[in-house]
């Protein structure tokens, strides 16, 4: 895609520090380094997120994703967990519209990346969250 830096990046018109490429994937160090190692996986195909893959290209990035966690992971001892991040949309946090995968390596609770899953159990009835997964079953692909 002609304006989008990630496909420039692939293409090595706009420099990056390249981990692992192969002809279906391209992994470079992200340049916010959120944490020491942050790096993102992205397919050389051209989609805007995770909405617009098909089965091929998941299984082409997601194959590859264990694979670079742990290269990351073994890079540094003080590396003690790894949080994988997917952002799909601008509500999202997702900021660069060519899909990406985070791979931030985790040193101690106190690093400078925070994710943080509020507990709303106590606000869902068990109808509630039935009535709430029948609307995601009724939209699966077939
Ligand atoms: P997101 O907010 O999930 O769309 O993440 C986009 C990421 O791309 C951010 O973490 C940026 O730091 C990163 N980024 C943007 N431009 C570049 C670049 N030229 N090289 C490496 N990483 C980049
Ligand atoms: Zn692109």
């Amino acid at each position: 895609m002609n304006d989008c830096i990630f496909c420039k990046i692939i293409a090595g018109e706009i420099p990056s520090v390249k981990i692992y490429e192969d002809d279906d994937v391209y992994a470079f160090m992200d340049i916010s380094q959120t944490t020491p190692g942050h790096t993102l996986l992205v397919p050389k195909q051209h989609v805007a997120d995770i909405l617009a893959y098909d089965a091929d290209l998941a299984s082409k990035v997601f194959s590859k994703l264990p694979m670079i966690a742990r290269a990351v992971k073994n890079s540094d001892p003080a590396i003690k967990g790894l949080n994988i991040v997917n952002n799909n949309g601008e509500v999202a946090y997702q900021s660069v519209f060519h899909s990406h995968i985070h791979i931030i390596p985790r040193y101690s609770s106190a690093d400078t990346f925070a994710i943080r899953f509020s507990d709303n159990s106590a606000d869902y009835s068990a109808e509630q969250l039935q009535a709430l997964a029948a609307k995601i079953v009724a939209h699966l692909e077939k």
